[in-house]
């Protein structure tokens, strides 16, 4: 493919993006989103109702390590942790602060968006709420 650029680890589609950062490409006819793309090419079809997401929180990414599958309740548990559902703003309240994305959660702490993601995950941090 081209369009692609290496940014760290991730393999960054650099071609025609939408509002959320995915890529997306036509091929034979079909559009695609670049993600899912990559990910049918390296693994193989993806089952109905699946959706690809990816572990490094970096939409126009489509290296295929970074990507998994998962079920549409994944993919809105990913976007919640992400900030970017669409029932509303979410917040997380921790230490009695309040942060509203987990990019301010990361400055906040000073750590990487990434092991802000791996600590949402874990249980006993605060959920998400809807302000
Ligand atoms: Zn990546």
């Amino acid at each position: 493919m081209k369009h692609l650029k290496q940014q760290g680890d991730c393999i960054l589609f650099v071609g025609c993006t939408d509002k959320d950062g995915y890529g997306h490409l036509t091929w034979k006819t079909q559009k695609w989103k670049a993600h899912r793309f990559a990910y049918t090419h390296a693994y193989g079809i993806i089952p109905k109702g699946m959706y690809v997401l990816h572990k490094c929180d970096n939409p126009p990414c489509v290296n295929p390590d970074h990507l998994y599958l998962g079920d549409q309740l994944d993919n809105v548990r990913d976007m919640n942790l992400k900030g970017r559902n669409n029932f509303g703003r979410v917040a997380i309240q921790v230490n009695g602060q309040t942060f509203k994305s987990i990019g301010d959660v990361s400055k906040y702490y000073n750590i990487c968006r990434g092991s802000v993601t791996r600590r949402c995950r874990s249980p006993n941090f605060p959920k998400w709420q809807k302000l």
